[in-house]
């Protein structure tokens, strides 16, 4: 792959080269190279956006990367079809940015390019036909059909249409059969046609005709007229002398809505007859599709702690590019975040804050937004591509300095950013899993500052082990908040033993006597309680009574999800669903019960302990359309909910304040996986959940409910201990040899017949072993699921040095082996995913 680091970006201008390489949203291993036609040698630069045809058919949108006067020696290069744009969509820095995660991330800058531009900056291609101008019915040889015929004759009144439009026309699905006869009958000719999917939101608007605009006298004698006019006239005449003539002239520009006129007690059909009588005209104008709202200035002030910290991420900023604040959980960390955001703006510097995908329609927003107001972009991954659009066109335009988002607004296009501030750290939603890249957006994030030589503040109440080791050994700067804002204090822990009361008895649907008594005296006091359990659906399984069957999903190695709304199994690796069935195929028993809890079991458990409890649920299920989140967190915050159930997602950034207690249904479930982070992420977990406890002045309660409650890691949570926590773990860590004393990566191959996918797996395993670096190599084995959508699953992984000569020397030659192999007969339809720093 070309290398687009340093000084090879100099040649920013076009009229230096006639050649261009292109980042085209396809996963080949390289840049191509294209001429740049006379005619558009003044208007290409780096990070325009072009059109090239690529292959035989295909017509992409590519971003030119690189300019130069090299001729490629394996191929003529193809012309630059065209420009699309005046100025670059993409900028120098963001391309290094590309170039640096294609590497670092092992994969190609193409689908790393195919990730950072929103889908409306990409093109579409779509597929047209036209009359063949040369073409006569009456001397063609072969008869044409009835359909041919409707085609034809609907072509010659539209001269082009759409594969979409033909189907509406003849009122079928699937027409290629006739569009294909209809070419070879030499009837029609099939084209390509490019089109831009953004589309800007376009507002019908109403204004005066130029007339009154111009000519002030003509206005002045209509008011004079007024009594003398018909009364639609009359409420439109009243209505303009009340609005101030300098508005009257931005009403012009930017029109009336028709609402406001029908509101001051106009009717459509007077409006028809104003436009008609030429005093209004009817006119489209582009809006945003965001609203606006103002922001303020009243000033945070900060307590004496957050002072302190404050000083300290200013001083540590100094000699570091990057900076943990560990903060614990209600400490202030979002009024810290606004002080300093401020600062940067106020300095001409732009800001990006991450925040992890969910907490990104809470509080946090609405709290940013009181203070930024509309200056703020904010990217969510549930917006429309236009909206994306407009984010990245409002970077671009300056309407935006500030942008809050999620992972994926790390590839927006700043080209001037100070300050980068990664909430929530710790999180694991920053990692993108699939498909490549398969970047994770905090490390991503600190990359892209020290490329703008900005700073970047990473925060959390439970930093990652990475960043505290990071902050450790001095890599980065630290400060830390050890109170809580105000009166509000933690809250206090209870560690309630499930099989001691299983064994007495008082264990009554899951919940312990404790767990009950605490949510019974939040209801009486009318106080709200959250209840985690991180497993969503009814059950994890069910299983034969008599002979233990347990259903399995047809495509992947994992056992089907009980789910009771519709009676129904799924697996949630592949969405296939299933009904339960009445008897085990094995036995022919009738025994059939549902195994473990999920949420949907717990919310039925909770409805039959507290039948007077409002109750309701949020997981994946329960959210899914665009504001399901939104409305669930509005109506608790109202007060219309007493209990709420929930996955991981209630344990992010919720701040109510009558939350007082706070049940955890299974830490064990939590604590037990197998996954050298489990410990790490339960530590996470846990005491995230328990900091929506009491977070104004009433004091909270969480319980959590275990077989083994003597474990030493509860009572490292319960004191709020992390350091010592820490500490045990990263003995093992290093012992074991697990990040980050080592850099893992993760090298899978999947195929759809087991054997080649064995056989792939053993034959790149030992080419890796083949390279000359320090690394420790396991595999290759059985994936932890051995099949997922009909496709086998073998797993090496490499334990690396942490040098960084190490990684990129493994990396590289990973890469060439990864190329050789797939253009291998034997492995052209083996899948080889590369995962590094793997989750
Ligand atoms: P964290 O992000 O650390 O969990 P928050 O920033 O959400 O904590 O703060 C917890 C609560 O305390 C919030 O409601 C916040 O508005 C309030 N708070 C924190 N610091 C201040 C301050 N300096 N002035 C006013 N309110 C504050
Ligand atoms: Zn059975
Ligand atoms: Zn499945």
């Amino acid at each position: 792959m070309e290398t687009l680091f340093g000084d090879q970006l100099e040649q920013s201008v076009a009229s230096s080269g006639s050649f261009a390489d292109i980042i085209l949203p396809v996963p080949i291993p390289k840049m191509f190279t294209y001429k740049i036609p006379r005619s558009l040698k003044e208007e290409i630069g780096i990070g325009y956006r072009v059109i090239v045809q690529f292959g035989k058919k295909k017509i992409l949108t590519g971003i030119v990367g690189k300019v130069h006067q090299k001729p490629p020696t394996a191929y003529d290069a193809k012309p630059i079809l065209d420009v699309l744009e005046s100025h670059a969509s993409v900028n120098p820095v963001q391309i290094r940015f590309w170039a640096w995660m294609a590497q670092y991330y092992c994969c190609h800058i193409g689908e790393v390019m195919n990730a950072a531009l929103p889908s409306g900056l990409k093109l579409s291609s779509e597929s047209k036909i036209q009359l063949n101008p040369t073409f006569d019915p009456d001397t063609c040889a072969y008869p044409l059909d009835e359909r041919e015929e409707v085609l034809l004759k609907a072509l010659q009144k539209k001269e082009e249409m759409s594969f979409e439009d033909c189907e509406s026309v003849l009122g079928i699905k699937s027409i290629h059969g006739i569009i294909k006869s209809l070419v070879i009958k030499e009837a029609v000719v099939v084209f390509e046609q490019v089109k831009e999917k953004y589309s800007p939101k376009v507002e019908n608007r109403i204004r005066l005709t130029s007339n009154f605009v111009e000519d002030k006298s003509s206005l002045e004698k209509l008011f004079h007229e007024i009594s003398t006019k018909p009364k639609q006239e009359e409420i439109l005449l009243k209505y303009l002398q009340e609005v101030p003539v300098y508005r009257q002239a931005g009403l012009n520009k930017n029109g009336l809505e028709k609402k406001v006129l029908t509101d001051a007690g106009m009717s459509t059909s007077s409006l028809k007859t104003l436009i008609k009588n030429g005093v209004l005209e009817e006119f489209k104008i582009i809006v945003s599709r965001f609203e606006d709202e103002a922001g303020s200035d009243s000033p945070i002030v900060l307590t004496h702690k957050q002072l302190e910290a404050q000083v300290k991420i200013k001083e540590a900023f100094e000699k570091k590019h990057t900076v943990l604040l560990h903060g614990i959980t209600g400490s202030g960390k979002t009024e810290l975040y606004i002080t300093l955001i401020q600062e940067a703006l106020q300095g001409g510097s732009q800001v990006l804050m991450l925040l992890p995908e969910i907490a990104l329609t809470t509080h946090m927003v609405s709290r940013l937004r009181q203070v930024f107001g509309s200056s703020m972009g904010v990217y969510h991954s549930k917006y429309s591509d236009n909206e994306r659009v407009e984010v990245w066109n409002g970077l671009l335009s300056g309407k935006f300095s500030f942008v809050v988002g999620v992972r994926s607004s790390i590839f927006l296009p700043f080209d001037s950013l100070g300050l980068l501030i990664v909430d929530e750290e710790h999180e694991s939603s920053y990692k993108q899993y699939d498909p490549a890249p398969r970047f994770h957006a905090r490390d991503a994030a600190i990359m892209l500052a020290w490329l703008h030589q900005a700073k970047t503040l990473l925060g959390s109440a439970t930093p990652s082990f990475e960043s505290f080791y990071n902050a450790r050994t001095d890599k980065y700067g630290y400060a830390s908040l050890d109170k809580r804002y105000g009166e509000a204090q933690l809250p206090e822990f209870h560690l309630a033993d499930m099989l001691i009361d299983k064994k007495k008895n008082l264990l009554k649907l899951d919940f312990t006597r404790l767990m009950r008594e605490k949510i019974q005296e939040a209801l009486v006091n009318q106080e709200q309680v959250l209840i985690f359990q991180n497993r969503r659906g009814y059950a994890p399984y069910v299983s034969c009574e008599d002979c233990g069957w347990i259903p399995e999903c047809e495509h992947c190695d994992v056992s089907l999800t009980y789910h009771q709304f519709g009676e129904e199994m799924r697996c949630h690796y592949c969405g296939f669903r299933e009904k339960v069935p009445h008897v085990c195929p094995g036995c022919g028993s009738s025994k059939i019960s549902a195994v473990g809890v999920g949420t949907e079991r717990i919310e039925e458990s909770l409805s039959l302990l507290f039948p007077e409890a409002r109750i309701a649920r949020m997981d994946l299920d329960t959210t899914r359309s665009k504001y399901g989140y939104q409305r669930l967190l509005d109506d608790f915050g109202a007060g219309n909910v007493d209990i709420l159930v929930g996955t991981q997602m209630i344990t992010k950034g919720l701040d109510f304040d009558r939350v007082t207690v706070v049940g955890v249904m299974d830490a064990d479930r939590i604590l037990y996986f197998p996954d050298f982070r489990a410990g790490e992420r339960a530590f996470q977990q846990i005491t995230q959940v328990a900091g929506r406890a009491g977070r104004r002045g009433k004091k909270g309660h969480v319980v959590i409910q275990s077989r083994r409650p003597e474990q030493a890691i509860f009572h490292q949570i319960i004191s709020g201990d992390y350091r010592n926590f820490y500490l045990q773990e990263m003995g093992e860590r290093q012992r074991f040899f697990y990040p980050p004393f080592v850099k893992m990566i993760k090298v899978s191959t999947r195929h759809k017949d087991y054997k080649t996918a064995e056989r792939a797996a053993r034959h790149l395993h030992n080419l890796m072993a083949e390279i000359q670096v320090k690394k420790i190599l396991l595999g290759p084995e059985k994936g932890l699921i051995g099949k997922i959508k009909n496709q086998y699953i073998f797993e090496s992984v490499v334990k690396l040095d942490r040098s960084s000569h190490a990684q990129a020397h493994f990396k590289q030659e990973l890469q060439q082996q990864l190329e050789a192999l797939q253009a291998e007969k034997d492995f052209r339809s083996v899948r080889f995913i590369v995962d590094v720093d793997p989750y």
